[in-house]
């Protein structure tokens, strides 16, 4: 039995480097059954669980392909997608008596929810699993399992290659955006470089880069782009979060601040792999859609094997 059975995941760094490996893993073999054609008895593994889907926040990939990876498993979903407006939230509801509600009617509840530490809250409320789809500008670790898949799909065949020694090189708003907060903090269970790529107002935060060098990572800070993709083996890029600035103005100082064209591709290190957690505003031009390192569609695919992978190890399909 996996030791994820009955887990909340709420943190990235709740999980150990074994867990994760193993959910890693058990994403590859979801991959490579799908692609053998056993549809048919993958979709047995879950069947007689519900998944609530709980979003106060828009959301496309995550509840979406959680969606599929629970329908794909067999399972059932029951889903609030604008809960902000559409659920009893709206009338005053607060998240405690929300997980007392959620746990007798789903198995498992991923939500997202614009306050950090609202995962938390649902899961000391819930005797069910939770999942954090997201909580602000805290976390998103399912977001960073299948960043870490894509990471080692990438550029290693049919199998998952190697993460000691990647030069990894975050960009653009490392203040707000919580999937490089849990990305950065996986990638330390491994031998990471990192090179933060920000403005200084939207620089990694303190905390997270005491955290990352303390778990022996070496860090560097940048506010140029091109040097860092000169040795890059990853560009991670990400969108500049309009929703956390508190005006338009303050927003628009830092809106395009760094993108990424195919001729910034070619000037970088051969083979990087360029990713994106989505949605892109304009920080990659679609001139890099075509080009063999734009990664980001693969990503976003990869999402649904890697959710697979979880939901049968924390409901016991496995
Ligand atoms: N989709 C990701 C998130 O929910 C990234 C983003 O919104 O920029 O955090």
């Amino acid at each position: 039995m996996s030791s994820l059975r009955n887990r909340d995941i709420i943190s990235i760094g709740d999980l150990s480097k074994d867990e994760i490996q193993a959910v890693l893993d058990q994403a590859a073999n979801f991959e490579q059954r799908l692609a053998r054609g056993e549809s048919h008895l993958v979709a047995q593994l879950l069947q007689d669980h519900i998944l609530a889907t709980v979003f106060y926040e828009p959301s496309t990939r995550t509840r979406l392909s959680f969606e599929s990876a629970m329908n794909r498993l067999g399972g059932r979903v029951i889903s609030v997608a604008e809960a902000k407006t559409s659920s009893s939230a709206a009338k005053g509801e607060t998240i405690y008596d929300s997980g007392r509600m959620l746990e007798s009617y789903a198995d498992v509840i991923v939500q997202r929810h614009p306050a950090t530490g609202s995962a938390r809250a649902l899961a000391d409320a819930a005797s069910v699993p939770v999942i954090n789809a997201g909580d602000g500008t805290g976390e998103h670790p399912t977001q960073a399992l299948l960043d870490l898949y894509t990471i080692q799909r990438e550029g290693a065949g049919n199998g998952l290659r190697a993460l000691d020694g990647l030069h990894v090189v975050m960009v653009g708003d490392l203040k707000n955006g919580r999937t490089v907060h849990s990305l950065s903090k996986a990638l330390t269970n491994w031998k990471v470089n990192f090179t933060f790529v920000a403005p200084p107002q939207l620089a990694m935060p303190d905390e997270v880069v005491a955290y990352l060098r303390q778990r022996g990572a070496t860090v560097q800070q940048a506010t140029e782009l091109a040097p860092a993709l000169s040795s890059a083996d990853i560009a991670y890029i990400t969108r500049i979060q309009q929703e956390r600035f508190s005006s338009v103005e303050e927003y628009m100082k830092y809106k395009g601040v760094y993108v990424i064209t195919a001729a910034a591709v070619a000037q970088a290190k051969p083979g990087i792999a360029i990713m994106h957690p989505l949605p892109r505003v304009d920080e990659i031009d679609t001139d890099v859609d075509k080009l063999p390192n734009a990664a980001y569609f693969r990503q976003a695919r990869n999402g649904v094997f890697v959710r697979m992978a979880l939901l049968t190890m924390v409901l016991g399909g496995d």
